[in-house]
């Protein structure tokens, strides 16, 4: 991959947080970001807001909610008719930090959410794009977990939240396993805890999550797929 080629990169949940930093930095660098939010004007303020404060490529807000599969479906279209291609997607979008229940008071509904963003939208958000990214220069996903989801290390709390991204890791097995003749490289990665709305105080600031999103996203073209790392080291499954 030329790392001086713009790149067309799709990032979900990029109107705050993590995703909105990867987006910013992307952006600085000169790449093309598809900036994807649930909430298009909250996506479009984030946009303006990035692109005001500095110069750089484009970034292009597109309404992605990754529980909605028609509007994916509409997202893969616009990006199709302007790009022709997908070059990295972000899977970062995730919800449900669940820290007030724990499995056996866990409300199965609020599992079922966690579910449903974390891993079904990381999922068909995947499968939307695919035929973009299968065309895209040095194709790369990367998906947002967290170390949470690591079985090795896996304790009691926060339920919803860690078994969603254990199935997330999975996940990132079975796509890169199954795409490992297309030349996409598909890893999972933890930001480390960061000072979000979902972290909370205390944690490292975001431009450090955001970097560790970065390290996958620029792996050589014999770089590895199908791994679980932070900040390039490799993380536990
Ligand atoms: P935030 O809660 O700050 O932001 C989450 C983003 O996801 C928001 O933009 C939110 O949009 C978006 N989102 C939620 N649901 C949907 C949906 N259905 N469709 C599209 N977008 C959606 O989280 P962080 O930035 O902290 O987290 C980013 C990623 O990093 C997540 O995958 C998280 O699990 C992971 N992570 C974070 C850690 C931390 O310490 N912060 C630690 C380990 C992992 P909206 O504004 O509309 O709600």
């Amino acid at each position: 991959m030329d790392a001086a080629q713009p790149r067309i990169v799709v990032v979900t949940g990029a109107n705050r947080g993590i995703g909105r930093e990867v987006a910013r930095q992307l952006y600085a660098r000169g790449d093309t970001v598809v900036l994807g939010s649930r909430d298009l004007a909250r996506g479009r303020q984030a946009a303006e807001e990035l692109a005001a404060a500095q110069p750089g490529g484009q970034v292009i807000p597109l309404r992605m909610d990754v529980t909605d599969p028609a509007a994916l479906r509409a997202a893969a279209a616009a990006i199709g008719e302007r790009f022709q291609r997908v070059d990295v997607l972000v899977n970062n979008a995730a919800i449900l930090y669940d820290t007030w229940q724990t499995a056996l008071t866990a409300d199965l509904d609020t599992v079922r959410a966690a579910l449903e963003t974390n891993v079904l939208g990381a999922w068909q958000t995947t499968l939307a794009l695919l035929p973009l990214l299968r065309v895209g220069r040095g194709p790369r996903i990367v998906n947002v977990s967290s170390e949470a989801g690591s079985l090795e290390t896996m304790g009691g709390g926060t339920p919803a939240y860690a078994v969603s991204k254990t199935a997330l890791n999975a996940l990132t097995r079975k796509l890169a396993a199954e795409l490992a003749t297309s030349g996409i490289l598909v890893n999972a990665v933890c930001p480390g805890w960061i000072a979000t709305d979902m972290g909370g105080p205390g944690g490292r600031p975001v431009a450090e999550g955001a970097a560790g999103v970065l390290w996958a996203i620029d792996l050589p073209e014999n770089g590895p797929t199908g791994g679980f790392f932070r900040h390039g080291v490799a993380l536990p499954w």
